[in-house]
């Protein structure tokens, strides 16, 4: 008698287990096949830093030191000095990626949307060096995202 219920349970398991693989096999797939599917991202994802420009090629920045000011992870360096016409650039803008803390607050300090976080995620490195920023490095990835990074700002624009 026992026997025959311990043949029983099993037997009931085995079918349990079957009908909830059938079950899944045909419902949509919960997972991706990354990286060549991947998930929308919000406008507000906060990934790695660009410095962007103005459509003539100007860059936005002003060297207000804001955003060096309000970063936690105190990982911002930036020297500045005049130009010429009076107008005040940078002459360095250092991020330590190995030290932010991806908060945003560089971002939302800023008064003209230069230092941004934009979409990209996929940029590991094998040495901590790539990791340390320089200003030409953030330039050109404002140059390479800036149509995103635009989208992104005007998305979010309303809800600043
Ligand atoms: S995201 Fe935060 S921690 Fe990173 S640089 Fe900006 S203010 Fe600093
Ligand atoms: S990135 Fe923005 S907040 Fe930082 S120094 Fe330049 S203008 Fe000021």
């Amino acid at each position: 008698m026992i026997r025959h219920w311990i043949k029983s349970f099993f037997l009931w398991e085995f079918v349990k287990a079957h009908y909830l693989t059938l079950k899944y096999f045909f419902k949509p797939k919960a997972t991706l096949n990354y990286p060549y599917e991947k998930n929308p991202l919000s406008p507000r994802f906060r990934g790695e830093h660009a410095l962007r420009r103005y459509p003539n090629g100007e860059e936005r920045c002003i060297a207000c030191k804001l955003c060096e000011a309000v970063c936690p992870a105190v990982c911002i360096t930036i020297e500045s000095e005049p130009r010429e016409d009076g107008s005040r650039r940078t002459t360095r803008y250092d991020i330590d990626m190995t030290k932010c803390i991806y908060c945003g607050l560089c971002q939302e300090a800023c008064p003209v949307d230069a230092i941004v976080q934009g979409p990209n995620m996929e940029f590991s490195v094998e040495t901590r060096e790539e990791l340390i920023y320089d200003k030409a490095k953030l330039l050109d990835n404002g140059d390479k995202w800036e149509r995103t990074l635009a989208a992104n700002i005007a998305a979010d624009a309303p809800y600043r």
